[in-house]
């Protein structure tokens, strides 16, 4: 055994076990007792990047995941660094998106006795509710094991986020192990097995197809992340089964597929006779698969890797266990063999409703471009034009009616196109989703954001621009959390409320990136395609009519109201 085997520490074997496993980029903010470490990730050829909030840097890290199909990797400090970069590591979990964040930590003895460490925490104890699996490594001689472990636990299954505790000391322990050790840096073997349904639950599947007059297939982030874009296109091009795709899942077929039901997106819920979640959630997205959205009387065939999700809300009659890839594989060849074809007078029904919706919807854009209160529609639709030609550009989006007036407008092409607000629905995701898409993709990326939702990880823009990154922020500003006129008592601002005026273009200028401000649709559609185009950090914030905007957006109806009198 060589002298430099012996003289590793355990800093040394994490960075290996990271390069073993295929990691090359590492999203984090350094500090007691991480910093060195990150140091060595860059001198053994690592790209370690470096955030201004954990939160972010650990978004980052699960976008990476969800883009790659491979565990994400994020590196924080101890106890606060640690907790805010929780919030994000229990996202990532419940967005089904793999990421290992490793986290310096105190010695156990001294947690154990409550002896007062320098920001001292049982972090191992306290992140386990939040993510799938927390491991704790005590042992130089133990990180390339945790680290194997980490990554089969995130990517196998249901992917999810796992934490993985380094304490201080296992940092610079030196390994004392003889040849275990070189066996203790792997990769593991076939670390997301393939899961088949077997063929009796197909045949289920298929049996139910064939009776469907009225079928519809609502795809999930879960396929797109499984990567089955050309599964699902053959399945629809054999039977014509339309589709409607959750937000993340826009483009694993085409939005302006023939088969896109997305414009009729009630008739074909209210109706659809059998329901095929694909790698899809009964969540309150899809209102729990209940009446009245739903036909009370749809049968559900659900594919999805994980059995506990089955019955979540609804009895699923035909459950079909396994990655979508694996399924699909089964399931698409049996139906095709059964010469299915969906009637034709449900696509005509589909299509007549969206028809109707599209010209309403035409119609409220074309209003938005000349009334003179500058709104989000107007905002938007330069952003949709330019997506429709360049299709390969990515897509970041949150805020409310951002989000919710952003999602209907802008059509995606291509899968893994879209990166939002995700299960949770949370803001202050969308500059760590931005930054990992840009640097993972290497391809321009757009962030459009609202003024509040931007507000909470906007210091990352000073991220963007000292890595040179070619994403432009669109900030849709009206002056508030859904909008800008709340006022409640005569003496403050409400509690709704920011500032309208605020110049956040402003911020990009700070750091050196490009600054453009924008009034009107005139000035946006102009503005737009040149700052992407520029392939610079900007912002474009877009000062838009504080009244514009509704409450909670499109989800209004998750918003208790009270009946506020003054006293
Ligand atoms: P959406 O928000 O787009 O509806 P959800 O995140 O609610 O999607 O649902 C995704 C589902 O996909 C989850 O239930 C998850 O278990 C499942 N899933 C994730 N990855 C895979 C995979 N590789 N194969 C099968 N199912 C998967
Ligand atoms: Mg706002």
């Amino acid at each position: 055994m060589s002298e430099d085997l012996l003289n590793r520490t355990g800093a040394n074997i994490l960075v290996e076990a990271l390069q073993k496993n295929g990691i090359k980029n590492v999203y984090g903010i350094v500090g007691i007792p991480v910093t060195d470490l990150a140091r060595l990730m860059e001198l053994r050829g690592m790209k370690y990047y470096g955030f201004r909030r954990e939160d972010s840097a650990v978004n980052a890290a699960a976008g990476a995941g969800f883009l790659n199909k491979q565990p994400g990797v994020a590196l924080t400090v101890s106890a606060p660094g640690f907790l805010n970069g929780l919030t994000a590591l229990a996202e990532a979990t419940k967005n089904c998106f793999p990421l290992i964040m490793i986290s310096g930590s105190s010695e156990r003895h001294i947690i154990d006795l409550s002896q007062g460490d320098y920001e001292g925490l049982d972090q191992y104890n306290a992140a386990k509710p939040f993510c799938k699996k927390a491991y704790r490594v005590d042992r130089a001689q133990d990180v390339g094991l945790a680290v194997a472990r980490a990554v089969r636990t995130a990517v196998s299954g249901r992917p999810g986020g796992v934490y993985l505790d380094l304490p201080a000391d296992t940092i610079t322990q030196l390994n004392n192990a003889t040849d275990q050790t070189d066996m203790g840096i792997f990769a593991p073997v076939d670390p997301a097995p393939a899961q088949e349904p077997s063929d009796a639950a197909i045949q289920r599947a298929v049996d139910l197809i064939k009776s469907a007059k009225k079928p519809l297939m609502i795809i999930g982030k879960g396929a797109a992340y499984d990567r089955a874009e050309k599964q699902l296109q053959e399945l629809v091009d054999a039977t014509d089964i339309p589709f409607l795709p959750m937000s993340m899942a826009k483009g694993v077929i085409p939005d302006d597929s023939k088969h896109s039901a997305a414009a009729a997106r009630s008739l074909s819920l209210k109706n659809a006779d059998v329901v095929i979640l694909v790698g899809a959630r009964l969540n309150w997205m899809l209102s729990y698969g209940d009446a009245p959205e739903f036909n009370p009387n749809a049968k559900f065939i659900q594919l999805d890797i994980d059995a506990t999700q089955f019955d979540s809300s609804q009895k699923i009659d035909a459950p079909l266990q396994g990655d979508i890839q694996s399924i699909l594989n089964k399931l698409v060849p049996a139906i095709k063999e059964t010469n299915y074809k969906v009637d034709s007078a449900w696509l005509d029904a589909i299509a007549a409703d969206t028809t109707k919706n599209d010209a309403k919807f035409a119609q409220r854009i074309e209003k938005g471009k000349t009334k003179p209160e500058f709104g989000f529609y107007a905002a938007i639709d330069p952003i949709k034009e330019y997506f429709e030609q360049h299709p390969e550009t990515y897509l970041v989006s949150e805020g409310a009616n951002t989000l919710d007036i952003g999602r209907d407008m802008i059509g995606m092409q291509l899968p893994r196109h879209r990166l939002d607000t995700g299960t949770w629905g949370v803001m202050g995701v969308g500059m760590g989703y931005a930054i990992a898409t840009a640097i993972e993709t290497g391809k321009p990326v757009v962030a459009l954001e609202g003024d509040s939702a931007f507000g909470f990880d906007g210091m990352e823009i000073e991220t963007i621009c000292r890595y040179h990154l070619p994403i432009t922020i669109v900030i849709l500003n009206n002056g508030g959390i859904y909008n800008g006129i709340d006022k409640v008592v005569p003496d403050q601002p409400g509690p709704t409320q920011l500032d309208p005026t605020a110049h956040y273009d402003l911020l990009a200028k700070a750091f050196g990136g490009d600054n453009y401000f924008v009034t009107n649709y005139e000035e946006m559609k102009e503005t737009f395609a040149k700052a992407v185009a520029s392939g610079k950090p900007n912002i474009i914030n877009v000062q838009l009519d504080p009244a514009m905007g509704k409450e909670s957006g499109h989800i209004g109806n998750l918003n208790p109201k009270l009946n506020l009198e003054p006293l």
